[in-house]
């Protein structure tokens, strides 16, 4: 099969042909429809997070078909979401408090195991989401994991229909979960560098948008930041009423700044990280977002151009989620 492989100090993927994935007890084997990029992989190729195994295929947003493996759940040709975190143990304490997310033994796909910038993949059976048939393949890639982490992140933020919440951020995990948050009736501020993601944030629905140092006009309920930029934190959490929690959701941060205890965090104000997500979380946006028909605008590319592909996520210049196409 075609993949996209990240060998150990490369600079670049390499496009080769490797043998296809075998496939092993409790998983399935997929051909691959389509695989989001996410800021992660970027994370990933740039080494801002450890090496795990070398070479690697990046991908966590994975759209593909059943052609081996299949069970009664999971018949022959179904298709399904491969999301980021691709296992785990199901014994440890956290796996036993249904805090699967937090595993000390999780799996992540295209990072600890090999992921979707290729034609094949396998995955564990009972770690992947049969898919609602309304949305295309493109266009459900970018929700496994912009779109998921992002539902559990304003999750995390302790979100309640009607509240006033901050954006921090507008990439593609804001541009998808905003419109989660306009069908809970809540009002939404964004606060983003940029022009074109303004617009955007705008034209989804959101309340009041300003650059990333604006703050928003009134005092949020809850806020969430999507910039690994310690500062846009302490932003969101000066934005905070009392009680508010900011969510952040990044898995790689800058420095935090110093900030001033009494005027910031008290007040039982709360800074809150997001780790992976729960299978519950996936099956939850997988079916609002379905019943509210989310339409990303996507931007594909063909898996010879991954590293195109790579690029467009880190300058961001496509307007809306990229998606590579095998
Ligand atoms: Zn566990
Ligand atoms: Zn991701």
């Amino acid at each position: 099969m075609k993949a996209a492989l990240l060998r150990a100090s490369a600079k670049m993927l390499s496009i080769e042909d490797v043998p296809p994935p075998a496939l092993t007890p409790g998983h399935v084997l997929l051909r691959i429809l389509a695989c989001g990029v996410c800021r992660t992989d970027l994370h990933i190729f740039e080494r801002d997070l450890p090496t795990l195994r070398s070479p690697l295929i990046l991908g966590h947003q994975i759209v593909g078909e059943v052609i081996e493996g299949a069970t009664p759940e999971l018949p022959q040709g179904t298709r399904v979401g491969v999301s980021w975190v691709g296992g785990t143990d199901g014994t440890c304490p956290f796996c036993k408090r249904t805090e699967e997310n937090l595993c000390d033994n999780i799996v992540f796909t295209g990072y600890s195991i090999d992921g979707g910038y290729a034609e094949y993949t396998t995955a564990r059976a009972d770690f992947v989401h049969p898919l609602p048939s309304t949305l295309s393949d493109a266009d459900i890639a970018p929700l496994l994991c912009a779109g998921m982490i992002g539902f559990r992140s304003v999750r995390v933020a302790g979100t309640q229909p009607g509240e006033r919440v901050g954006l921090f951020g507008f990439g593609a995990s804001a541009s998808l979960v905003i419109a989660v948050l306009r069908h809970w009736n809540c009002e939404v501020y964004v606060s983003t560098r940029g022009e074109q993601h303004r617009v955007q944030a705008e034209a989804l629905g959101a309340k009041w948008v300003g650059d990333e140092h604006a703050k928003p006009p009134v005092q949020l309920d809850r806020a969430v930041t999507f910039a690994p930029s310690g500062a846009v934190v302490v932003s969101a959490l000066s934005s905070l009423r009392k009680g508010g929690i900011v969510a952040v959701n990044a898995i790689h941060l800058d420095q935090m700044p110093a900030f001033d205890y009494d005027k910031l965090l008290w007040g039982e104000r709360q800074i809150r990280s997001v780790a992976n997500m729960t299978r519950q979380d996936a099956r939850d946006f997988l079916s609002v977002a379905a019943e509210i028909g989310i339409h990303p605008r996507v931007r594909t590319f063909p898996l010879d151009h991954a590293n195109d592909a790579l690029q467009a996520v880190k300058h961001e210049t496509a307007e809306g989620p990229v998606v590579i196409l095998p």
